[in-house]
């Protein structure tokens, strides 16, 4: 039986089951040593059995793998995984977050169209979008992610892709799939959903309506912050495009990051249940301080798009943001004695992990835009991003008390 044959079956077996069964099960099949676990295929290349065979396999005529940068078997566990569990029917690994945003570029965008995107993004991607993407021809916009009369205004004849996160970093802005896709569709346009926040054990965009997610493994497919690595994930049509991009470009995902991207995902469940039942208690309990203005996490019913969230969510995630002020200090500087002051968070910019991660987005990860254009995203000199991690509730709580009760 060949290797599709066998996924095939595969997939028929855990189809009514689980997300958390498919997560442990989807993906693996064993090669001929009969491995339990999925071994890493550390190969650059692959060989043949006579010249007609590499032919054959050359051609395309026979299904098989010729060199690491077009497929390895470790990456295709891992893509095998992460399609099934987003409900998608083929998943394509690429060597980062950014490296599946910029094959998505190439892929579905030209010089003279036109992209629509969330204004509420994560850093790298405005660069992408407005130093690269615009070099190429391609026409940028921005829009209120949470505003969809904007979306609708913005569409023009050569609109062909339209992009979003949600939740949003650092503000949690929760944007309607659903409704967002409907928009898309009357357009002509794809509709891509950057899904790092939620991964599939929390939300799946493409049964929501939109036609290509996009992933950094590096955040929570991985979740314990080993390695980099991303993906995008469509129907096997999209993909193919995806394919031919990275395949050629040589933005491919190394087999020994994949190899830990599918152990990473056997344990996604279980990690994004414990890391947003954590949030939402912190989220509430950060709420109830007097040096905190304002919390930014979908879970609170205080939050503007709580409803939509739990509609379009089955469970609201990690990341918090949080404003705090200060009766004897600038904002920077509050901000700042609350991050100085922990013992047990690690100061870093990565998000995601077992580890929690605590960030100053206007002097860090936010630091390049200006002034204005940090007003106009909402970031406050005060706010503070909260990545939770598996550590105990209650020594994040106190880690974090200590600096507020400087302020
Ligand atoms: C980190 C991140 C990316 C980029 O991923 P890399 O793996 O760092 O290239 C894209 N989108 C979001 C929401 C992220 O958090």
């Amino acid at each position: 039986m060949s290797r599709e044959d066998q996924k095939q079956l595969l997939n028929q077996r855990l189809e009514n089951l689980s997300l958390d069964t498919r997560a442990v099960r989807s993906g693996f099949i064993a090669s001929s040593e009969g491995e339990h676990s999925p071994a890493v295929f550390m190969t650059s290349s692959f060989t043949y059995a006579s010249a007609s065979d590499a032919a054959a396999h050359f051609s395309g005529k026979v299904k098989g793998n010729i060199y690491s940068r077009f497929t390895n078997p470790s990456v295709r566990v891992f893509e095998d995984k992460l399609a099934n569990l987003e409900g998608g029917e083929r998943a394509i690994g690429t060597a980062s977050g950014m490296g599946a945003i910029l094959t998505m570029g190439l892929a579905y965008l030209a010089a003279g169209d036109h992209l629509l995107s969330s204004r509420d993004l994560f850093g790298s991607t405005v660069s992408l979008f407005n130093k690269y993407f615009k070099k190429l021809g391609i026409e940028v916009t921005y829009v209120d992610g949470t505003d969809l009369d904007a979306w609708q205004a913005a569409m023009q004849p050569n609109t062909k892709l339209l992009y979003c996160e949600t939740p949003s970093n650092p503000l949690s802005q929760i944007v309607d799939v659903q409704k967002l896709s409907q928009i898309a569709k009357k357009g002509g346009a794809l509709l891509a959903v950057d899904n790092c926040f939620c991964t599939p054990a929390l939300q799946r965009p493409l049964e929501l309506g939109a036609d290509i997610v996009i992933h950094s493994a590096t955040k929570y497919l991985d979740g314990q912050g080993r390695a980099v690595g991303g993906a995008l994930v469509g129907s096997n049509e999209l993909m193919e495009h995806a394919y031919g991009v990275v395949r050629t470009g040589g933005v491919s995902m190394s087999p020994f990051n994949a190899w830990i991207f599918a152990k990473g995902l056997e344990t996604l469940g279980l990690r994004m249940r414990a890391h947003a039942e954590a949030a939402l208690k912190i989220a509430e309990w950060l709420e109830a301080q007097p040096q905190v203005t304002k919390v930014h996490y979908a879970g609170l019913t205080s939050h503007p798009d709580h409803k939509l969230a739990a509609a379009q969510q089955s469970g609201f995630g990690g990341i918090i943001g949080f404003e705090v002020t200060s009766t004897k200090l600038g904002l920077v500087e509050a901000a700042w004695q609350v991050i100085d002051a922990t013992e047990v968070l690690s100061i870093t910019g990565n998000l995601g992990d077992v580890r929690s991660t605590i960030t100053h987005p206007t002097t860090t990860t936010h630091g390049r835009l200006s002034d204005e254009e940090r007003a106009q995203a909402g970031i406050n000199d005060g706010l503070i991003r909260l990545s939770v991690g598996l550590e105990s509730v209650e020594d994040i709580q106190a880690d974090l008390a200590r600096g507020l009760a400087l302020l």
